[in-house]
């Protein structure tokens, strides 16, 4: 009788692996379920955009969590290792394991400072630009002499926020106050960084597993986020009129503009704010995105 009970003896060949054995692929699955599929079916939750801030908290939590669970794959299997004499059949556990948290810690630091150079010399391009062609209004602000209804805001340190001339004659003091309020609130809460670290997380996660989808819903969030800064200074009418008279109008790369998107952030600021139920789900689901891999990692320690 095997005194370990059925089908557990570690002498015989095929024996089942332990539950440690299972966490690192686990933990591979879970990566890829939160880099590949949670993306495709969250960004298709358009009732969740009435929740913009929780949203993007899942959204990061979500992104976080693929790749807590990709570099977490290779410490999972150390207590394999460390067992004793079997550790040399365990190898071909660990090396798979070993591989994909190097591979992904690699390109998320090749990822973060590729993106981040690029968006760095193009604002710091476009400022300077922006600083010998534009009037200087008052503190941040720029005036473009062009007759195209365009604003936007170019982010960091030396931010600026940069409005046409076609915009100061087309709008009324209380939608011109809201545009600057919604660039306003991009630069206050430095969107430009949670932009930047989804580029990161999109460009570390290998082409054929990427959801553009992804990355346009949290560029969208974030605008929703801007309006309802503006909303609160000056109200909904003069920022869906502001909205409307900027629609289409274009933004320059590396920059934020109000214009993109109009459509649909008219609807949501027409629909209102959420039922409270919409943010708690996000949250909740957040909060368990963001920590499963943790809590593999520990289980594959206890
Ligand atoms: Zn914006």
């Amino acid at each position: 009788m095997n005194p370990d009970g059925p089908g557990v003896n570690p002498d015989e060949p095929g024996a089942p692996v332990t539950m440690v054995g299972v966490i690192p692929f686990l933990l591979a699955g879970l990566a890829v379920l939160l880099a590949w599929v949670a993306p495709g079916l969250m960004a298709r939750q358009k009732r969740f955009r009435r929740a913009p801030r929780a949203s993007l908290v899942a959204w990061q939590a979500v992104s976080l969590g693929g790749i807590l669970a990709a570099l977490a794959a290779a410490p999972a299997t150390l207590p394999l290792l460390l067992e004793g004499e079997d550790a040399l059949e365990r190898t071909e556990l660990v090396a798979p394991a070993v591989l994909l948290s190097t591979a992904v810690l690699a390109r998320v630091l090749y990822a973060g400072h590729d993106v981040g150079v690029r968006l760095r010399r193009v604002r710091a391009d476009h400022r300077q630009l922006v600083d010998i062609i534009a009037t200087h209004e008052r503190d941040r602000v720029r005036i473009l002499q062009h007759p195209t209804p365009t604003a936007y805001c170019i982010p960091g340190r030396q931010a600026r926020v940069v409005l046409s001339q076609g915009v100061l004659d087309a709008l009324p003091a209380d939608q011109l106050e809201a545009v600057v309020a919604h660039e306003d609130a991009h630069l206050r809460a430095r969107h430009d960084l949670l932009l930047e670290f989804f580029a990161v997380v999109h460009r570390a996660v290998p082409a054929p597993l990427r959801s553009d989808a992804a990355l346009s819903e949290v560029r969208l969030l974030v605008e929703v986020l801007a309006d309802r800064a503006a909303v609160r200074r000056s109200g909904e009418v003069a920022t869906a009129r502001a909205l409307l008279a900027l629609a289409g109008s274009r933004t320059p790369e590396a920059a934020l503009g109000v214009g993109t998107t109009a459509p649909v952030r008219l609807r949501l600021l027409a629909d209102g704010p959420p039922h409270p139920v919409l943010p708690a789900v996000a949250y909740t689901y957040a909060a368990l995105a963001g920590t499963l891999p943790l809590v593999l990692l520990a289980a594959a320690w206890t």
